[in-house]
């Protein structure tokens, strides 16, 4: 990778030109719907200045030259698209271990699920994930965040979920804010502590219920550990109505909701989330026309994670094609995590939208930016290219952003900014 050496002259003021399109996603401050999805607001030949850490102006060479600081540190892009940063609004970014093992196990024919009740799955990684220690888990948050960052994701939702006790998820969380302080990558804290039913509370799910309400809840929320709440709403795992008793609790405490909904069975988690106001559905592979209208009648975007379906072996997508023309505004999402979706790859994803789900290349870059970016409530500080917004950008190896989810496998951005900053990947 070519870098631009760093500037003494000027290191507050950036200049990026010879951009083949700024792809700017400039908008309404909300989520895009319908045909707004395929409108990515592209600048042909764009060019951008960043000051102190924000863009200050973007518009054709000439017309941002003209305000540019003539002590400006160039970036000549070479000819090369220019997008915002990507947004993961779904990722498991800590677990200790990995389940490599299983996955060679999956590959010679066993399912995710007959994995699961032979004590694999989540509740194998919740054991590693106990056994480490918060400064073993910062170290490996890390590791994960350099993979986003390579691969130009500069924010993402970060859940807790393999602790599943008090000591244990605070643990977690502690070092999900500790990841966000120490790398560039922006990290907004995601409290799960209803990922799955641990171990010792098997033959008593309601007591677990009990804890996640009576105990941990109240501490995540006086550390402020969490901006939201989430939970495994499945039947074999937590009922609609315990999802309801946990995020009711999480709403109370001031935390804005997300739910795992839909991934396996279509039992009334989507319209759970819309009664009541959740942010987020994520998964949504089994949702029905009634899911859909739920979320689209309580304005609860939905959160796409082909990743997890793609590595799972499933020939069963989200009907993304059935939620855009009904007006919602798609997310996608890594949903990275050790087992079902062990990618932290935006652009991978993107190619699976496209590919799986048939989005268009502009509607997946639409749900990876600015509607991602506002489903974290972060609409107005990044997931676009527009004045004011954190210059958290990404200069990706392609003349045209169709090539993004084009290549997939590709090789990867050619250079990563957050903050305004080069990151050196
Ligand atoms: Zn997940």
């Amino acid at each position: 990778m070519n870098l631009p050496p760093p500037s003494e002259a000027n290191p507050g003021e950036l200049l990026v030109v010879n951009s083949s399109q700024l792809v700017t996603l400039a908008g309404p401050s909300r989520p895009r719907t319908g045909p707004e999805m395929r409108d990515l607001a592209i600048v042909q030949n764009g060019a951008m200045l960043v000051r102190s850490n924000r863009i200050a102006a973007v518009g054709s060479g000439a017309e941002v030259e003209a305000v540019a600081s003539p002590h400006a540190q160039v970036i000549d892009v070479g000819g090369r698209v220019v997008a915002p940063g990507f947004v993961d609004a779904h990722t498991h970014l800590i677990f200790a271990g990995n389940r490599a093992n299983e996955f060679e196990m999956r590959c010679e024919g066993m399912s995710y699920q007959q994995m699961s009740a032979q004590g694999g799955g989540i509740r194998s990684t919740v054991r590693s994930t106990r056994a480490a220690t918060e400064e073993e888990l910062v170290t490996i948050g890390r590791k994960h965040a350099d993979w986003f960052l390579r691969g130009g994701t500069t924010t993402v939702e970060a859940k807790s979920g393999y602790g599943l006790t008090l000591h244990d998820e605070l643990k977690m969380l502690r070092a999900i804010r500790a990841v966000g302080e120490l790398t560039s990558l922006r990290c907004v804290p995601t409290f799960l502590g209803a990922h799955e039913i641990p171990e010792e509370y098997r033959d008593n799910p309601p007591g677990y219920i009990d804890l996640v309400i009576h105990e941990m809840l109240p501490e995540v929320t006086r550390e402020s550990l969490a901006k939201y709440c989430d939970i495994f709403c499945e039947p074999r795992i937590f009922s609609v109505t315990m999802a309801r008793e946990v995020l009711s609790a999480a709403k109370v405490s001031g935390l804005g909701l997300r739910v795992h909904a839909d991934q396996f069975t279509c039992a009334g988690a989507a319209q759970l989330a819309a009664e009541l106001g959740a942010k987020t559905a994520d998964h949504l592979e089994q949702s029905d026309a009634a899911s859909i209208a739920a979320l689209k009648s309580a304005g609860v975007q939905p959160v796409l994670l082909p990743g997890s379906v793609y590595a799972i072996g499933s020939q069963r997508y989200a009907p993304a094609r059935a939620m855009i023309e009904a007006g919602l505004g798609v997310v996608i999402a890594t949903d990275f995590n050790p087992g079902s979706s062990p990618t932290a790859s935006m652009a991978m994803v993107m190619s699976l939208a496209c590919t799986q789900m048939k989005m268009t290349p502009s509607e997946a870059l639409t749900a990876a930016t600015i509607n991602a970016a506002c489903s974290l409530d972060l609409q107005h500080e990044v997931g676009s290219l527009e004045i004011g917004k954190i210059a958290d950008f990404v200069v990706h190896e392609a003349e045209d952003y169709r090539e993004l989810a084009y290549w997939f496998g590709g090789p990867g951005p050619a250079m990563v900014f957050a903050g305004g900053n080069l990151l050196s990947i």
